[in-house]
């Protein structure tokens, strides 16, 4: 059966060394559930001195890279410097990359491939059926089945994002479910059943434990609350 993964995207965020301390003196003193997956994903900054001082039951990812190994691009990471420095996930495809730094699903794949190559994880990918399936479909093209593994995909309704405005339980099972369906014929049945999608978008700790039980939401990729104490009752949704 899928782990439950709980992912808190920083984004840019946070913006004062005292901030930080909160978080992590929170993270690292709260009860969490064992069986869940956690891992957090502040600004490459911080991605070191994090990993550093986190308990090591959470795990760090990187909110992007490039996808070249090395060479003349100023202002990228390389998924082999990620991978030296020993960050092991890496959020890719958000639909803030999207939109404001124009990723197109062309790189997006080249990016994941890449990650993959240099044994990364993790990607994130939005919308409904078309949007979720042409997505989708980019990166299915560039990887193998055995890859699939370390793929961990994020549903995230635009209009979700930071807005308040969380999807149904019911709206969700069913993108989840179009989603797994859309692995199943696209990928194989094996890749659909083991493959976590996990939903992003307003999730809070009032909303967590009814989408938790829903059959095809296999985790959360949490924004703003990951920055506050709430972050741990939706790490602890389905206990
Ligand atoms: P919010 O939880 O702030 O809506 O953000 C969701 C998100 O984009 C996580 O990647």
């Amino acid at each position: 059966s899928r782990q439950f993964f709980v992912g808190g995207n920083f984004k840019m965020n946070p913006n004062s060394v005292s901030e930080k301390r909160a978080l992590t003196e929170l993270l690292n003193q709260a009860h969490l559930d064992p069986s869940v997956e956690v891992v957090v994903s502040p600004p490459f900054l911080y991605l070191i001195p994090l990993k550093e001082i986190l308990r090591k039951e959470i795990k760090i990812a990187a909110q992007n890279c490039y996808f070249k190994d090395s060479g003349a691009f100023t202002g990228e990471i390389s998924p082999v410097q990620l991978k030296d420095a020993g960050i092991p996930y890496v959020i890719l495809g958000h639909s803030e990359r999207r939109t404001l730094f124009h990723e197109t699903s062309e790189i997006v794949a080249q990016k994941t491939k890449a990650a993959l190559a240099s044994s990364l994880s993790q990607r994130e990918t939005g919308k409904t059926t078309e949007v979720c399936s042409e997505q989708l479909k980019a990166v299915v093209s560039v990887l193998s089945e055995a890859d699939w593994s370390k793929i961990v995909i994020a549903y995230e309704p635009v209009w979700a994002i930071g807005t308040g405005k969380v999807a149904t339980s019911t709206q969700a099972q069913e993108t989840h479910a179009d989603i797994r369906a859309y692995l199943s014929s696209a990928v194989s049945p094996a890749v659909a059943k083991s493959t976590r999608i996990i939903y992003g978008g307003s999730v809070n700790k009032g909303n967590c434990k009814e989408l938790s039980v829903q059959p095809d939401v296999d985790g959360f990729l949490v924004g703003g609350a990951s920055l506050k104490p709430e972050f741990v009752d939706i790490i602890n949704a389905t206990l």
